[in-house]
Protein backbone atom coordinates (compact mmCIF):
# COMPACT_ATOMS: atom_id res chain seq x y z
CA UNK A 1 0.00 0.00 0.00
CA UNK A 2 1.59 3.32 -1.18
CA UNK A 3 1.34 6.47 1.77
CA UNK A 4 -1.51 8.90 0.68
CA UNK A 5 0.61 12.09 1.00
CA UNK A 6 1.07 14.92 -0.96
CA UNK A 7 3.81 14.52 -3.92
CA UNK A 8 5.86 17.73 -3.40
CA UNK A 9 9.12 17.44 -5.27
CA UNK A 10 12.07 18.20 -3.44
CA UNK A 11 13.43 21.18 -5.72
CA UNK A 12 16.38 23.61 -4.91
CA UNK A 13 13.96 27.39 -5.68
CA UNK A 14 11.55 26.15 -2.34
CA UNK A 15 14.36 27.42 -0.58
CA UNK A 16 14.00 30.82 -1.56
CA UNK A 17 10.50 30.93 -1.95
CA UNK A 18 10.42 30.29 2.00
CA UNK A 19 12.72 33.09 2.17
CA UNK A 20 10.56 35.35 0.06
CA UNK A 21 7.61 34.57 2.33
CA UNK A 22 8.32 34.40 5.48
CA UNK A 23 12.12 36.58 5.91
CA UNK A 24 11.65 38.47 2.84
CA UNK A 25 13.37 41.71 4.97
CA UNK A 26 16.16 39.94 6.10
CA UNK A 27 19.46 41.38 4.74
CA UNK A 28 21.92 39.85 2.65
CA UNK A 29 25.56 41.90 2.90
CA UNK A 30 28.20 41.84 -0.05
CA UNK A 31 31.81 43.02 -0.13
CA UNK A 32 31.20 43.51 -3.76
CA UNK A 33 34.26 42.98 -6.53
CA UNK A 34 34.07 46.19 -7.35
CA UNK A 35 35.16 47.34 -3.80
CA UNK A 36 32.03 48.70 -2.06
CA UNK A 37 29.76 47.28 0.98
CA UNK A 38 26.17 46.47 -1.46
CA UNK A 39 22.90 45.40 0.67
CA UNK A 40 19.94 43.42 0.08
CA UNK A 41 17.31 41.23 0.73
CA UNK A 42 15.87 37.88 0.06
CA UNK A 43 12.59 39.72 -1.62
CA UNK A 44 15.42 40.93 -3.82
CA UNK A 45 17.32 38.72 -3.92
CA UNK A 46 14.10 35.99 -5.07
CA UNK A 47 12.90 38.70 -7.80
CA UNK A 48 15.87 39.35 -9.23
CA UNK A 49 16.90 35.66 -9.58
CA UNK A 50 13.59 35.19 -11.29
CA UNK A 51 14.72 38.16 -14.11
CA UNK A 52 17.97 36.26 -14.56
CA UNK A 53 15.75 32.68 -15.27
CA UNK A 54 13.77 34.69 -17.43
CA UNK A 55 16.89 36.91 -19.21
CA UNK A 56 18.45 33.46 -19.69
CA UNK A 57 15.17 32.09 -21.09
CA UNK A 58 15.41 34.44 -23.64
CA UNK A 59 18.83 33.79 -24.74
CA UNK A 60 17.99 30.29 -25.60
CA UNK A 61 19.13 28.73 -22.34
CA UNK A 62 16.64 25.69 -21.48
CA UNK A 63 16.56 22.08 -19.13
CA UNK A 64 19.42 20.69 -18.46
CA UNK A 65 22.16 23.59 -20.36
CA UNK A 66 24.73 23.90 -18.44
CA UNK A 67 25.70 27.40 -17.46
CA UNK A 68 29.50 27.90 -15.42
CA UNK A 69 29.90 30.17 -13.01
CA UNK A 70 33.38 31.70 -12.24
CA UNK A 71 32.58 33.91 -9.37
CA UNK A 72 33.12 34.76 -5.52
CA UNK A 73 31.06 34.95 -2.88
CA UNK A 74 28.34 37.70 -3.44
CA UNK A 75 24.72 38.20 -3.90
CA UNK A 76 24.56 38.22 -7.23
CA UNK A 77 26.46 35.00 -7.64
CA UNK A 78 23.62 33.72 -5.33
CA UNK A 79 21.06 35.30 -7.03
CA UNK A 80 22.35 33.47 -10.38
CA UNK A 81 22.24 30.26 -9.19
CA UNK A 82 18.45 30.29 -8.04
CA UNK A 83 17.91 31.63 -11.90
CA UNK A 84 19.92 28.57 -13.02
CA UNK A 85 18.19 26.02 -11.37
CA UNK A 86 14.64 27.67 -11.34
CA UNK A 87 14.75 26.93 -15.46
CA UNK A 88 15.80 23.39 -14.97
CA UNK A 89 19.51 24.33 -16.19
CA UNK A 90 22.77 23.32 -14.11
CA UNK A 91 25.12 25.53 -12.61
CA UNK A 92 28.26 24.39 -12.58
CA UNK A 93 31.03 26.20 -10.27
CA UNK A 94 34.33 27.03 -11.80
CA UNK A 95 37.15 27.35 -9.32
CA UNK A 96 39.71 30.09 -10.29
CA UNK A 97 42.54 28.84 -8.54
CA UNK A 98 42.09 25.66 -10.82
CA UNK A 99 45.25 25.90 -13.15
CA UNK A 100 43.63 27.43 -16.99
CA UNK A 101 44.37 24.17 -18.44
CA UNK A 102 42.24 22.39 -15.75
CA UNK A 103 39.57 25.12 -16.13
CA UNK A 104 39.06 24.87 -20.03
CA UNK A 105 39.11 21.03 -19.39
CA UNK A 106 36.39 21.12 -17.28
CA UNK A 107 33.93 23.86 -19.23
CA UNK A 108 34.28 21.77 -22.34
CA UNK A 109 33.64 18.71 -20.58
CA UNK A 110 30.40 19.77 -18.81
CA UNK A 111 29.62 21.71 -22.44
CA UNK A 112 28.79 24.60 -20.32
CA UNK A 113 26.39 27.10 -22.75
CA UNK A 114 27.45 30.63 -21.05
CA UNK A 115 29.91 31.29 -18.63
CA UNK A 116 28.97 33.90 -15.67
CA UNK A 117 31.82 35.15 -14.19
CA UNK A 118 33.29 38.35 -11.78
CA UNK A 119 34.75 40.93 -13.75
CA UNK A 120 38.08 40.31 -11.64
CA UNK A 121 38.26 37.03 -13.68
CA UNK A 122 38.29 38.66 -17.47
CA UNK A 123 41.87 37.61 -18.24
CA UNK A 124 41.45 34.04 -17.60
CA UNK A 125 38.32 33.58 -19.42
CA UNK A 126 40.66 35.72 -22.47
CA UNK A 127 43.31 33.13 -22.08
CA UNK A 128 41.22 30.16 -22.61
CA UNK A 129 38.38 31.70 -24.92
CA UNK A 130 40.40 30.00 -27.95
CA UNK A 131 39.95 26.57 -26.27
CA UNK A 132 36.31 26.81 -25.89
CA UNK A 133 34.44 27.60 -28.86
CA UNK A 134 31.14 25.87 -27.64
CA UNK A 135 30.63 28.87 -24.68
CA UNK A 136 28.05 31.27 -26.65
CA UNK A 137 28.98 34.01 -24.30
CA UNK A 138 29.99 35.37 -21.08
CA UNK A 139 27.62 37.61 -18.29
CA UNK A 140 29.49 39.47 -16.31
CA UNK A 141 27.93 40.32 -12.52
CA UNK A 142 28.51 44.12 -13.22
CA UNK A 143 26.82 47.09 -14.20
CA UNK A 144 26.77 47.80 -18.35
CA UNK A 145 29.15 50.80 -17.42
CA UNK A 146 31.57 48.12 -15.50
CA UNK A 147 31.77 45.79 -17.78
CA UNK A 148 35.65 44.93 -18.58
CA UNK A 149 37.22 46.49 -21.87
CA UNK A 150 37.89 42.94 -23.41
CA UNK A 151 38.43 40.93 -26.50
CA UNK A 152 35.96 38.25 -25.68
CA UNK A 153 32.98 37.75 -27.88
CA UNK A 154 29.42 38.14 -26.74
CA UNK A 155 29.63 40.16 -23.44
CA UNK A 156 26.67 40.58 -21.30
CA UNK A 157 26.11 42.77 -18.38
CA UNK A 158 24.57 40.75 -15.59
CA UNK A 159 22.44 43.93 -14.47
CA UNK A 160 21.32 45.22 -17.74
CA UNK A 161 20.00 41.52 -18.17
CA UNK A 162 17.94 41.66 -15.02
CA UNK A 163 17.04 45.40 -16.18
CA UNK A 164 15.38 44.23 -19.08
CA UNK A 165 12.83 42.02 -17.60
CA UNK A 166 10.38 41.79 -15.07
CA UNK A 167 9.79 38.76 -12.27
CA UNK A 168 6.61 37.13 -13.84
CA UNK A 169 7.90 33.70 -14.31
CA UNK A 170 7.16 30.51 -13.09
CA UNK A 171 9.73 27.97 -11.95
CA UNK A 172 9.72 25.42 -14.59
CA UNK A 173 8.34 22.06 -13.25
CA UNK A 174 11.24 19.58 -12.38
CA UNK A 175 11.40 16.39 -11.01
CA UNK A 176 13.58 16.17 -7.99
CA UNK A 177 16.15 13.95 -9.52
CA UNK A 178 16.62 16.18 -11.87
CA UNK A 179 20.59 17.52 -12.36
CA UNK A 180 20.84 20.59 -10.20
CA UNK A 181 24.61 21.33 -9.78
CA UNK A 182 28.32 20.49 -11.07
CA UNK A 183 31.16 20.63 -9.01
CA UNK A 184 34.66 19.29 -10.37
CA UNK A 185 37.00 17.37 -7.84
CA UNK A 186 40.35 19.72 -7.88
CA UNK A 187 41.85 16.58 -9.71
CA UNK A 188 45.18 16.20 -7.62
CA UNK A 189 45.68 12.54 -9.57
CA UNK A 190 44.22 12.91 -12.96
CA UNK A 191 41.77 14.72 -14.80
CA UNK A 192 38.87 16.05 -12.56
CA UNK A 193 36.11 14.65 -12.34
CA UNK A 194 33.04 16.23 -11.94
CA UNK A 195 30.37 15.34 -9.29
CA UNK A 196 26.75 16.11 -10.58
CA UNK A 197 24.27 16.79 -7.82
CA UNK A 198 20.37 16.75 -7.93
CA UNK A 199 17.61 19.10 -6.80
CA UNK A 200 16.51 16.29 -4.66
CA UNK A 201 20.15 15.62 -2.82
CA UNK A 202 20.51 19.89 -2.69
CA UNK A 203 17.64 19.54 -0.62
CA UNK A 204 18.09 16.29 1.58
CA UNK A 205 22.22 17.60 1.94
CA UNK A 206 21.08 21.21 3.68
CA UNK A 207 18.64 19.80 5.76
CA UNK A 208 21.04 17.42 7.60
CA UNK A 209 23.86 20.03 6.94
CA UNK A 210 21.73 22.50 9.07
CA UNK A 211 20.25 20.35 11.95
CA UNK A 212 20.84 21.14 15.74
CA UNK A 213 23.86 18.86 15.83
CA UNK A 214 25.59 20.33 12.58
CA UNK A 215 25.50 23.94 11.36
CA UNK A 216 22.18 24.01 13.06
CA UNK A 217 21.58 27.36 11.49
CA UNK A 218 18.56 29.74 13.09
CA UNK A 219 16.76 32.61 11.50
CA UNK A 220 17.98 34.50 13.99
CA UNK A 221 21.77 34.06 13.40
CA UNK A 222 24.14 36.25 10.67
CA UNK A 223 26.34 33.68 8.58
CA UNK A 224 29.26 34.82 6.97
CA UNK A 225 29.77 31.94 4.46
CA UNK A 226 33.85 32.54 3.89
CA UNK A 227 34.17 28.80 2.04
CA UNK A 228 33.44 30.10 -1.57
CA UNK A 229 30.13 28.53 -3.06
CA UNK A 230 32.64 27.24 -6.04
CA UNK A 231 34.10 24.87 -3.51
CA UNK A 232 31.44 21.98 -2.87
CA UNK A 233 28.10 24.59 -2.84
CA UNK A 234 29.98 26.52 -0.51
CA UNK A 235 29.34 23.94 2.19
CA UNK A 236 25.30 23.66 1.56
CA UNK A 237 25.42 27.27 3.07
CA UNK A 238 23.69 28.85 -0.21
CA UNK A 239 20.70 26.84 0.34
CA UNK A 240 20.62 26.39 4.03
CA UNK A 241 20.71 30.31 4.78
CA UNK A 242 17.22 30.84 3.04
CA UNK A 243 16.15 28.22 4.46
CA UNK A 244 16.32 29.63 7.80
CA UNK A 245 16.32 33.17 7.43
CA UNK A 246 19.51 34.24 8.45
CA UNK A 247 20.89 37.56 7.86
CA UNK A 248 23.63 36.65 5.29
CA UNK A 249 27.56 38.38 5.19
CA UNK A 250 29.04 37.33 1.78
CA UNK A 251 32.59 38.42 1.49
CA UNK A 252 33.66 38.91 -1.91
CA UNK A 253 37.33 38.66 -3.18
CA UNK A 254 39.35 39.36 0.32
CA UNK A 255 40.00 36.83 2.67
CA UNK A 256 42.63 38.44 4.18
CA UNK A 257 42.48 38.73 8.08
CA UNK A 258 41.83 42.50 8.14
CA UNK A 259 38.95 42.25 5.62
CA UNK A 260 37.29 39.10 7.70
CA UNK A 261 37.69 40.32 10.80
CA UNK A 262 35.97 43.77 9.63
CA UNK A 263 32.82 41.88 8.31
CA UNK A 264 32.69 39.51 11.18
CA UNK A 265 32.94 42.72 13.76
CA UNK A 266 30.91 45.24 11.65
CA UNK A 267 27.92 42.61 11.36
CA UNK A 268 28.35 41.57 14.09
CA UNK A 269 28.32 37.25 12.14
CA UNK A 270 27.74 34.90 14.79
CA UNK A 271 28.38 31.98 12.30
CA UNK A 272 31.09 31.51 9.44
CA UNK A 273 33.07 28.78 7.80
CA UNK A 274 36.01 27.96 5.74
CA UNK A 275 38.96 26.15 5.71
CA UNK A 276 42.41 26.52 8.04
CA UNK A 277 44.29 28.72 6.21
CA UNK A 278 41.66 31.43 6.25
CA UNK A 279 41.59 31.13 9.75
CA UNK A 280 45.50 31.14 10.03
CA UNK A 281 45.36 34.55 8.74
CA UNK A 282 42.41 35.92 10.43
CA UNK A 283 44.18 34.44 14.18
CA UNK A 284 47.55 36.14 12.93
CA UNK A 285 45.81 39.32 12.53
CA UNK A 286 43.90 39.60 15.38
CA UNK A 287 47.35 38.29 17.61
CA UNK A 288 49.00 41.26 15.83
CA UNK A 289 45.98 43.96 16.69
CA UNK A 290 45.09 42.99 19.71
CA UNK A 291 41.34 42.30 18.64
CA UNK A 292 38.66 40.28 20.03
CA UNK A 293 35.68 38.35 18.26
CA UNK A 294 33.01 39.49 20.94
CA UNK A 295 29.95 38.56 18.01
CA UNK A 296 31.25 35.68 16.67
CA UNK A 297 29.69 32.27 18.14
CA UNK A 298 30.35 29.33 16.21
CA UNK A 299 33.07 28.61 13.60
CA UNK A 300 32.69 25.66 10.81
CA UNK A 301 36.33 24.46 9.61
CA UNK A 302 37.06 21.91 7.53
CA UNK A 303 38.26 20.83 4.38
CA UNK A 304 42.00 19.83 5.86
CA UNK A 305 42.25 19.15 9.66
CA UNK A 306 42.41 21.65 12.31
CA UNK A 307 45.24 21.85 13.90
CA UNK A 308 45.15 21.95 17.77
CA UNK A 309 46.77 25.61 18.31
CA UNK A 310 43.86 27.06 15.98
CA UNK A 311 41.54 25.10 17.68
CA UNK A 312 42.33 26.06 21.33
CA UNK A 313 43.02 29.48 19.84
CA UNK A 314 38.98 29.73 19.08
CA UNK A 315 38.09 28.06 22.28
CA UNK A 316 40.04 29.58 24.44
CA UNK A 317 41.18 33.03 23.41
CA UNK A 318 38.03 33.81 21.28
CA UNK A 319 35.44 31.77 23.49
CA UNK A 320 34.60 30.81 20.16
CA UNK A 321 32.98 27.27 19.42
CA UNK A 322 34.96 25.30 16.90
CA UNK A 323 33.01 22.50 14.39
CA UNK A 324 34.93 20.61 13.13
CA UNK A 325 33.70 18.88 10.20
CA UNK A 326 35.30 16.45 7.51
CA UNK A 327 33.22 15.69 3.74
CA UNK A 328 34.06 15.94 -0.03
CA UNK A 329 32.73 17.28 -3.03
CA UNK A 330 31.09 13.46 -3.94
CA UNK A 331 29.31 14.17 -0.57
CA UNK A 332 27.51 17.60 -1.15
CA UNK A 333 30.45 17.47 1.28
CA UNK A 334 29.06 17.28 4.47
CA UNK A 335 29.94 13.74 6.52
CA UNK A 336 31.01 13.82 9.28
CA UNK A 337 30.74 16.96 12.40
CA UNK A 338 32.51 16.78 15.87
CA UNK A 339 28.92 18.14 17.97
CA UNK A 340 29.13 16.37 21.69
CA UNK A 341 27.25 13.68 22.67
CA UNK A 342 25.86 13.41 26.43
CA UNK A 343 27.92 13.77 28.94
CA UNK A 344 30.48 15.44 27.37
CA UNK A 345 29.88 18.64 28.00
CA UNK A 346 31.13 18.06 31.46
CA UNK A 347 34.53 16.84 30.38
CA UNK A 348 37.93 18.78 31.08
CA UNK A 349 38.46 21.44 28.17
CA UNK A 350 41.47 19.27 27.55
CA UNK A 351 39.75 16.16 27.20
CA UNK A 352 36.81 18.39 25.17
CA UNK A 353 39.55 19.29 22.91
CA UNK A 354 40.70 15.51 21.80
CA UNK A 355 37.06 15.24 20.71
CA UNK A 356 37.14 18.14 18.35
CA UNK A 357 40.08 17.52 17.19
CA UNK A 358 38.44 14.23 15.82
CA UNK A 359 36.73 14.74 12.62
CA UNK A 360 33.57 13.78 14.72
CA UNK A 361 30.76 11.29 14.00
CA UNK A 362 28.35 10.92 10.64
CA UNK A 363 25.51 13.05 10.22
CA UNK A 364 22.07 11.09 9.60
CA UNK A 365 22.03 9.98 6.25
CA UNK A 366 25.51 9.10 6.35
CA UNK A 367 26.82 5.57 6.43
CA UNK A 368 30.49 4.98 7.53
CA UNK A 369 32.56 2.21 7.21
CA UNK A 370 36.12 1.70 7.45
CA UNK A 371 38.16 -1.61 5.95
CA UNK A 372 41.29 -2.93 5.60
CA UNK A 373 42.66 -3.59 1.97
CA UNK A 374 40.80 -6.84 1.54
CA UNK A 375 37.73 -4.83 2.04
CA UNK A 376 37.02 -6.80 5.54
CA UNK A 377 35.32 -4.82 8.02
CA UNK A 378 37.25 -3.04 10.92
CA UNK A 379 36.34 -2.42 14.78
CA UNK A 380 35.33 0.41 15.87
CA UNK A 381 37.64 0.75 18.39
CA UNK A 382 39.71 4.32 18.21
CA UNK A 383 42.64 2.06 16.91
CA UNK A 384 42.31 -0.02 13.39
CA UNK A 385 42.44 2.45 10.98
CA UNK A 386 41.69 1.33 7.36
CA UNK A 387 39.78 2.85 4.28
CA UNK A 388 37.31 4.83 4.90
CA UNK A 389 33.75 4.12 2.89
CA UNK A 390 30.25 6.08 3.00
CA UNK A 391 27.15 5.68 1.62
CA UNK A 392 23.87 7.87 1.29
CA UNK A 393 21.72 10.00 -0.81
CA UNK A 394 23.47 12.85 -1.04
CA UNK A 395 27.03 11.00 -1.97
CA UNK A 396 27.94 10.68 -5.48
CA UNK A 397 27.14 6.99 -7.52
CA UNK A 398 29.08 8.08 -10.38
CA UNK A 399 31.43 10.81 -12.07
CA UNK A 400 29.77 13.14 -14.97
CA UNK A 401 29.76 11.08 -18.26
CA UNK A 402 30.65 7.71 -16.35
CA UNK A 403 34.74 8.50 -15.83
CA UNK A 404 36.50 6.65 -13.71
CA UNK A 405 34.18 3.83 -14.11
CA UNK A 406 32.35 2.41 -11.68
CA UNK A 407 33.01 3.85 -8.32
CA UNK A 408 30.80 1.99 -5.79
CA UNK A 409 31.59 -1.13 -3.87
CA UNK A 410 28.99 -4.15 -4.22
CA UNK A 411 27.30 -3.02 -0.68
CA UNK A 412 27.33 0.44 -2.68
CA UNK A 413 29.82 2.31 -0.89
CA UNK A 414 32.01 4.88 -2.19
CA UNK A 415 35.41 4.64 -1.36
CA UNK A 416 36.60 8.22 -0.08
CA UNK A 417 40.31 7.85 -0.45
CA UNK A 418 40.90 8.94 3.27
CA UNK A 419 42.36 6.39 6.01
CA UNK A 420 40.71 6.77 9.34
CA UNK A 421 40.01 5.18 12.96
CA UNK A 422 35.73 5.17 14.03
CA UNK A 423 36.00 4.95 18.18
CA UNK A 424 33.15 3.17 20.06
CA UNK A 425 31.54 6.14 20.36
CA UNK A 426 31.50 6.89 16.49
CA UNK A 427 34.08 9.51 16.29
CA UNK A 428 36.02 9.25 13.32
CA UNK A 429 39.29 10.69 13.10
CA UNK A 430 41.06 10.83 9.85
CA UNK A 431 44.64 9.44 9.64
CA UNK A 432 46.18 10.83 6.43
CA UNK A 433 45.28 10.34 2.56
CA UNK A 434 45.65 6.70 1.60
CA UNK A 435 48.27 8.04 -1.15
CA UNK A 436 49.89 10.47 1.57
CA UNK A 437 50.42 8.15 4.68
CA UNK A 438 53.92 7.68 5.09
CA UNK A 439 54.77 3.58 5.25
CA UNK A 440 57.34 3.13 7.44
CA UNK A 441 58.93 -0.50 7.77
CA UNK A 442 55.27 -1.88 7.50
CA UNK A 443 53.38 0.38 10.04
CA UNK A 444 51.47 3.86 8.98
CA UNK A 445 52.55 7.16 9.91
CA UNK A 446 50.01 9.77 9.98
CA UNK A 447 51.30 12.90 8.02
CA UNK A 448 48.27 14.90 9.21
CA UNK A 449 49.24 14.44 12.87
CA UNK A 450 52.56 14.79 12.73
CA UNK A 451 51.83 18.26 10.83
CA UNK A 452 49.14 19.58 13.35
CA UNK A 453 51.68 18.97 16.55
CA UNK A 454 54.55 20.66 14.19
CA UNK A 455 52.42 23.87 14.24
CA UNK A 456 52.07 24.05 17.93
CA UNK A 457 55.48 25.06 17.61
CA UNK A 458 54.99 28.56 18.06
CA UNK A 459 58.27 29.78 15.74
CA UNK A 460 56.45 27.58 12.83
CA UNK A 461 53.90 29.49 10.47
CA UNK A 462 52.68 26.07 8.59
CA UNK A 463 53.84 22.31 8.39
CA UNK A 464 53.84 19.45 5.49
CA UNK A 465 55.07 16.20 6.03
CA UNK A 466 55.64 13.95 3.16
CA UNK A 467 57.47 10.52 2.73
CA UNK A 468 60.81 10.32 1.39
CA UNK A 469 62.74 7.46 0.08
CA UNK A 470 64.52 4.80 3.41
CA UNK A 471 66.75 1.92 2.33
CA UNK A 472 66.22 0.10 5.50
CA UNK A 473 62.01 1.46 6.17
CA UNK A 474 61.01 2.47 2.49
CA UNK A 475 59.85 5.28 3.78
CA UNK A 476 60.60 7.99 6.25
CA UNK A 477 58.66 11.34 7.32
CA UNK A 478 60.56 14.40 6.50
CA UNK A 479 59.25 17.49 7.83
CA UNK A 480 58.70 20.71 5.94
CA UNK A 481 58.10 23.99 7.53
CA UNK A 482 57.25 27.75 6.78
CA UNK A 483 58.84 29.90 9.63
CA UNK A 484 56.81 32.03 11.40
CA UNK A 485 56.56 35.90 10.63
CA UNK A 486 60.41 37.49 11.76
CA UNK A 487 61.68 33.92 13.42
CA UNK A 488 64.11 31.85 12.54
CA UNK A 489 63.49 28.27 13.86
CA UNK A 490 66.30 25.63 13.48
CA UNK A 491 66.48 21.61 13.44
CA UNK A 492 67.82 20.82 16.45
CA UNK A 493 64.63 22.89 18.25
CA UNK A 494 61.85 21.74 16.44
CA UNK A 495 62.77 18.03 16.70
CA UNK A 496 63.12 19.07 20.87
CA UNK A 497 59.94 20.63 20.92
CA UNK A 498 58.41 17.10 18.82
CA UNK A 499 60.72 14.36 21.13
CA UNK A 500 57.95 14.23 24.30
CA UNK A 501 54.97 14.35 21.96
CA UNK A 502 55.32 11.27 19.25
CA UNK A 503 56.04 7.59 19.49
CA UNK A 504 59.97 7.70 19.15
CA UNK A 505 59.73 6.07 15.84
CA UNK A 506 57.20 8.69 14.57
CA UNK A 507 60.08 11.67 14.43
CA UNK A 508 60.88 12.82 11.58
CA UNK A 509 63.82 12.28 10.22
CA UNK A 510 65.08 15.81 9.27
CA UNK A 511 63.64 18.81 9.18
CA UNK A 512 63.71 21.71 6.11
CA UNK A 513 62.61 25.88 6.06
CA UNK A 514 61.14 26.93 2.94
CA UNK A 515 59.95 30.11 2.33
CA UNK A 516 56.16 29.15 1.39
CA UNK A 517 53.99 25.28 0.50
CA UNK A 518 52.48 24.99 -2.35
CA UNK A 519 48.44 24.25 -1.63
CA UNK A 520 45.43 22.88 -3.90
CA UNK A 521 42.99 24.88 -5.19
CA UNK A 522 40.47 24.25 -2.66
CA UNK A 523 43.17 25.49 0.19
CA UNK A 524 44.71 21.84 0.76
CA UNK A 525 48.28 21.34 0.83
CA UNK A 526 49.40 20.11 -2.31
CA UNK A 527 51.60 17.00 -1.64
CA UNK A 528 52.05 15.71 -5.11
CA UNK A 529 54.21 19.81 -5.70
CA UNK A 530 55.91 18.84 -2.63
CA UNK A 531 56.79 14.97 -3.51
CA UNK A 532 58.34 16.43 -7.24
CA UNK A 533 60.14 19.24 -5.30
CA UNK A 534 61.78 16.75 -3.10
CA UNK A 535 62.19 13.62 -5.13
CA UNK A 536 65.58 13.76 -5.16
CA UNK A 537 66.32 14.29 -1.16
CA UNK A 538 68.31 11.82 0.66
CA UNK A 539 67.75 11.66 4.40
CA UNK A 540 70.89 12.48 6.66
CA UNK A 541 69.67 8.67 8.16
CA UNK A 542 69.50 6.61 4.71
P1 LIG B 1 39.17 18.49 -3.41
O1 LIG B 1 38.45 18.98 -4.61
O2 LIG B 1 40.42 19.22 -3.04
O3 LIG B 1 39.31 17.00 -3.32
P2 LIG B 1 37.30 18.25 -1.31
O4 LIG B 1 36.83 19.27 -0.38
O5 LIG B 1 36.32 17.43 -2.01
O6 LIG B 1 38.20 19.00 -2.27
O7 LIG B 1 38.35 17.31 -0.58
C1 LIG B 1 37.93 16.24 0.18
C2 LIG B 1 39.07 15.72 1.03
O8 LIG B 1 39.55 16.73 1.90
C3 LIG B 1 38.69 14.61 1.94
O9 LIG B 1 38.62 13.37 1.28
C4 LIG B 1 39.78 14.67 3.00
O10 LIG B 1 40.96 14.04 2.56
C5 LIG B 1 40.06 16.14 3.10
N1 LIG B 1 39.35 16.71 4.26
C6 LIG B 1 38.18 17.36 4.27
N2 LIG B 1 37.86 17.75 5.51
C7 LIG B 1 38.86 17.32 6.33
C8 LIG B 1 39.11 17.40 7.74
N3 LIG B 1 38.30 18.03 8.58
N4 LIG B 1 40.24 16.82 8.19
C9 LIG B 1 41.10 16.19 7.36
N5 LIG B 1 40.92 16.09 6.04
C10 LIG B 1 39.81 16.64 5.52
Amino acid sequence: MRGLMQEWPLLVHTFIDHAKIHHGEREIVTRKVEGDIHSTTYSEIYSRSKKFAKALKELGVTKSDVIGTLAWNTHRHLESWYGITGLGAIYHTLNPRLFTEQLDYIINHADNKFIISDISFVEILENIQDKIPNVQGFIFLCEKSDLPDTKLKNVYSYEELINSQDDNFEWVKLEENDACGLCYTSGTTGNPKGVLYSHRSNVLHTLVANSADAMGIKSTDVVMPVVPMFHANAWGLSFSAPMSGCKVVMPGMNMDGESIYELLNDHKVTFTAAVPTVWLMLLQYLEANDLKLPYLERVAIGGSAVPRVMLEKFEKNYDVSVMHAWGMTEMSPLGTIGAFKSGMEELSFDEQMDIKLKQGRASYMVEMKITDDDGNDLPWNGKDFGHLLVRGPFIASKYMKGDGGQILDNQGFFDTGDVATIDELGFMQITDRSKDVIKSGGEWISSIELENIAVGHPDIAEAAVIGIFHPKWDERPLLICVPAEGKDPNKDNVLEYLEDKLAKWWMPDDVVFVDEIPHTATGKIQKLTLREQFADYELPTA
